[in-house]
């Protein structure tokens, strides 16, 4: 799995980071989305789906 972030659509409501904060952080300055790990480890697979689910902006995709 890769991951990519769209900073430009992100309206920066945290869910990702909640759902998967192994793999998504929060700019402490803007509040938009960073991302920490672009090819998530196995385990973190379902939460990246569920970050890509629970986002309100479409910001996050995977492939
Ligand atoms: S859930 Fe989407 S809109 Fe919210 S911070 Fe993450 S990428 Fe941005």
């Amino acid at each position: 799995m890769r991951v990519t972030v769209d900073r430009d659509a992100c309206c920066g409501a945290g869910n990702c980071v909640r759902t998967a904060p192994e793999v998504f952080d929060q700019d402490d300055a803007d509040g938009l989305v960073l991302l920490r790990r672009a090819e998530p480890p196995p385990g973190s697979v379902d939460a990246v789906h569920r970050a890509v689910e629970l986002c309100p902006s479409g910001a996050i995709r995977v492939t």
